[in-house]
């Protein structure tokens, strides 16, 4: 039986309490043996925001994960060359284990329906299940939607098994996990503000944040000028 990998992309600028209990969410839910956590080296989808260096996302990230018994932390995408795509992040990973995993890309709604402007696009569909996280302000029935006129029309859905289902492509769980209205921006715009992050991320990321004097108001101006925040 291949082993279930569960793989988690994302900036991580930086990681908070969502991306942890919708990850420990899905664990449980899709029985993973492992998740990986990969924060992106170059993210091609953020472009005109300052993204803080590798290296403190990395550390926050390590922080954050070390002590659970089934998140794993890889800088596989700071390995490769340009742009950090993940379809050839996928490919890499199923080269790495010999094509003996099954892997569950996950992603929240919001990124999951931009999914369409990322680089060969199609090819994720065949290399991982795709797991979509709900998150507050994007609606879930818009899944099917997406599926049937971005991806393949021939998408159905298993009802018994809640999931989207094709003949060709990997099945396309829409998870339920908890619905939690933090996000990286918030938090950035909160510190910038000199305002408390306590409950959304854990205490030794808050602890770094505040050692490492990051996400200064100098350094976000730009994103709370454009109105870029969430909440
Ligand atoms: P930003 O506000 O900078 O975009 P973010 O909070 O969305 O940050 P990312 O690093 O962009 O965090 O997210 C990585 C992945 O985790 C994405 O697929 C995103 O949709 C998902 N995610 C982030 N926060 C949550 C949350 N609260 N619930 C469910 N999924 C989430
Ligand atoms: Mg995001």
């Amino acid at each position: 039986m291949p082993q279930r990998i569960g793989v988690m992309g994302g900036t991580f600028d930086p990681i908070h309490l969502g991306h942890l209990r919708t990850a420990e969410e899905a664990v449980e839910f899709l029985d993973l043996e492992a998740l990986y956590f990969i924060p992106s080296a170059s993210p091609p989808h953020k472009p005109g925001r300052k993204i803080l260096p590798f290296e403190h996302r990395w550390r926050m990230l390590e922080l954050a994960v070390k002590d659970h018994p089934k998140f794993c932390y890889s800088d596989i995408e700071h390995d490769l060359p340009g742009k950090s795509y993940t379809v050839v992040t996928l490919q890499k990973l199923h080269e790495m284990w010999r094509h003996s995993v099954e892997l569950y890309f996950l992603v929240g709604l919001d990124a999951f329906l931009e999914l369409d402007s990322w680089w060969h696009y199609r090819e994720l569909f065949e290399l991982a299940h795709i797991c979509v996280l709900r998150r507050p302000e994007y609606r879930e029935e818009d899944v099917a939607g997406f599926l049937r006129t971005k991806v393949s029309s021939t998408y159905y859905w298993d009802d018994n098994e809640r999931l989207y289902r094709h003949s060709s492509y990997l099945p396309v769980h829409p998870l339920r996990n908890s619905h939690l209205g933090i996000s990286s921006t918030r938090i950035r715009r909160l510190v910038s503000e000199g305002r408390s992050i306590r409950y959304l991320v854990l205490p030794e990321v808050m602890r770094y944040i505040a050692t490492k004097q990051l996400y200064s108001v100098e350094e976000l101006e730009p994103e709370i000028k454009k109105g870029n925040c969430l909440l």
